[in-house]
């Protein structure tokens, strides 16, 4: 088994899942989140190399050639990809590591690494996730429907992952997923106790 946590968050666009990545960093210094690659434009604000390494496709297909990835998808008309190597040599370094990726990505991972923690983040009711993805102001109105209507679909595959989180509260949210990253960390299975 790696010696780090495999830490994978997935749920519906606008769920509020990079908000609650962002609070557990706050305190958790030794997980490190995974910067994926994408073909998606940046927003605005964004940086390439901190929210993600902006690729055009020719650029995301060489590396899918390469394997460069441990798990990519296409999610609301693009492309997304996890960098392995880089995942792969923090785990084994002991790092705990975090994925916010989507459903297809997560259950990827999930049939290479069983023992990785995947937590499913759910929204209080399908009327706030719109007003979310709305207010949120990032989206044309095409990409609002796209991610809305995906969002149904999505939310099937809850009973795939090991934990279901409602993000209804962010500070409840954000400390039910601390718990269950410390609880996971004393599972025995993963120590090894020097005695
Ligand atoms: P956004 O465009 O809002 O940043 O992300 C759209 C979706 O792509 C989100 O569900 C996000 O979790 C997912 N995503 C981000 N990076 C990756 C990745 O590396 N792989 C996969 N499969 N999905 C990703």
């Amino acid at each position: 088994m790696d010696k780090g946590l495999l830490i994978v968050i997935s749920g519906p666009s606008g769920v509020g899942k990079g908000t609650i990545c962002k609070e557990l960093l706050k305190d958790f210094n030794d997980i490190e989140v995974s910067v994926s690659a994408t073909t998606r434009e940046p927003r605005e604000g964004e940086i390439d190399g901190v929210n993600y390494y902006y690729k055009t496709k020719e650029e995301f297909k060489d590396m899918i050639d390469r394997d460069n990835f441990l798990e990519y998808a296409q999610v609301h008309g693009n492309y997304y990809g996890t960098p392995k190597k880089n995942v792969l040599e923090k785990l084994e370094l002991g790092k705990n590591i975090l994925l916010e990726i989507d459903i297809q990505g997560a259950l990827k991972v999930k049939d290479e690494y069983p023992h990785g923690v995947f937590i499913f983040v759910v929204p209080p009711s399908m009327e706030e996730l719109k007003n979310r993805i709305i207010g949120r102001g990032t989206e044309t109105e095409d990409s609002i429907e796209t991610r809305f209507n995906n969002a149904y679909e999505e939310m099937k595959f809850i009973n795939k992952y090991d934990y279901g989180i409602i993000n209804d509260k962010l500070e409840l949210a954000v400390e039910k997923i601390k718990c269950i990253i410390t609880a996971e960390k004393c599972k025995v299975s993963r120590e090894n106790y020097n005695i």
